[in-house]
């Protein structure tokens, strides 16, 4: 960082602005975490320079024999950690990965099942601004209008009637477990590949709080950067029998020289992943998730589908009379940091959405637990209840942003170099 410093004042002012704003919030958006400084070194290091398209062993360019080591070891500790046949770390993110399997088992105009956008889906997922949505023909299963909980019987209908290529199970913003048998069972029903985007939660499965997609999916999907605690980035879980199909997807189909720099720190966080404080790691971000969905709704929003069994909650203000986008901006200004979201079967339009979606992914690193989050959702609800731009208003948001200095100095984000 010195070198940076010296060098280029600017960026490195941006570098620390970054570190004091991690450092004076609550980071509370559910896909986000806080690396460590091992992942941090692996990502800063020379890896970066080097040109190695292909495969372990098997590259086009020269003096790949070292960055061959990382891909290995990573790839090994992937397949113990989680139970899985086939690794492929090279994604460069978690679309990149999606779109890696989309080109190994299908064809443009093929037919392909998954979660609406709207109720939860990735944009990956059939949207018509992605290569998804664009190309293929998406057909979209929903939730139940009264549970909130994915409607399998409609899966089944809908695998039934449009015979899709691929279904994939999976979401950004459902915080219930998904029932992965049902899935492959509907799968096995039509012929269909079965594709499981574990993004947001694989963290939870590396750590064992939640049951694995692995037996289940003829591949699995997932981003590094979540739950997981690793570098941003994406990587595929696959079936022997997929491997070759899966490996020429993603290079040279989908990108061209893996980030090596990226593929060692997800190595690095594969290791992490592996150990006893990990595993205590994603219980307790469950704990917190379960704790701080019960104090928002001791604030008056309504938790959907009840409460969650993950690492995310979503909320409905409407109780409160607040739209999604007022909210988020009422906690930026008072330092809480999480998005707006759609609620399933929102009446209001996207941009304007009834809800917030929460995640206790960077708050369980940084050490807080249930009693902490009892703290934020009060904090929480008075930031959403404060009239941004109103004298009243904004001097309730000061005061909050200023007990939130409080709490997150008792368990800072990073030190400060
Ligand atoms: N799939 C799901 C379910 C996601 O939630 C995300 C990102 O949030 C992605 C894929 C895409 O990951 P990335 O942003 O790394 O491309």
């Amino acid at each position: 960082f010195d070198a940076l410093q010296h060098q280029d004042p600017e960026i490195a002012g941006v570098v620390l602005d970054e570190l004091d704003r991690l450092r004076g919030g609550l980071q509370l958006i559910a896909s986000e975490n806080l690396t460590s400084p091992a992942v941090l070194a692996a990502l800063g290091s020379t890896l970066s320079n080097k040109y190695a398209e292909g495969y372990p062993g098997r590259r086009y360019y020269g003096g790949c024999e070292v960055v061959d080591r990382a891909e290995e070891i990573g790839n090994a500790r992937a397949r113990e950690l989680f139970g899985a046949e086939h690794v492929n770390l090279q994604p460069h993110s978690g679309a990149s990965a999606n779109f890696a399997v989309y080109a190994a088992f299908t064809r443009p105009g093929d037919t392909v099942l998954a979660m609406d956008l709207k109720q939860g889906g990735h944009l990956t997922h059939g949207s018509k601004v992605s290569f998804s949505g664009k190309w293929f023909n998406a057909v979209s299963y929903t939730v139940r209008e009264d549970s909130e909980l994915i409607d399998y019987d409609q899966v089944r209908d809908l695998a039934l009637e449009h015979r899709p290529k691929m279904i994939i199970a999976g979401a950004t913003a459902y915080p219930r477990l998904i029932d992965f048998a049902a899935f492959r069972q509907i799968a096995d029903e039509v012929g269909a590949k079965l594709m499981v985007d574990a993004a947001h939660f694989i963290g939870l499965v590396a750590g064992g709080a939640i049951p694995s997609p692995v037996p289940f999916a003829d591949v699995v999907t997932a981003t590094t950067h979540k739950v997981l605690r690793g570098p941003r980035g994406g990587m595929v879980l696959a079936k022997a029998e997929h491997a070759k199909a899966i490996d020429k997807a993603v290079f040279p189909f989908a990108q061209g020289g893996p980030l090596m720099h990226a593929v060692a720190a997800k190595a690095v966080a594969m290791r992490e992943a592996a150990q006893p404080e990990y595993q205590a790691y994603t219980s307790q971000v469950i704990g917190n998730a379960q704790a701080l969905a019960k104090s928002l709704e001791a604030e008056g929003m309504r938790a959907v589908s009840g409460g969650t069994d993950t690492h995310l909650a979503l909320v409905d203000l409407r109780p409160l009379g607040v739209t999604g986008d007022q909210a988020e901006t009422r906690c930026d200004a008072a330092r809480i940091t999480l998005n707006k979201n759609a609620i399933p079967y929102d009446p209001a339009p996207p941009l304007k959405p009834s809800g917030l979606r929460v995640g206790s992914p960077s708050v369980t690193t940084q050490g807080m637990t249930e009693t902490d989050m009892a703290e934020i959702g009060a904090l929480l609800g008075r930031a959403v209840r404060a009239e941004h731009g109103t004298p009243a208003g904004d001097a309730e948001l000061a005061d909050v942003a200023a007990a939130v200095s409080a709490l997150v100095a008792r368990a800072p984000a990073y030190p400060r170099p």
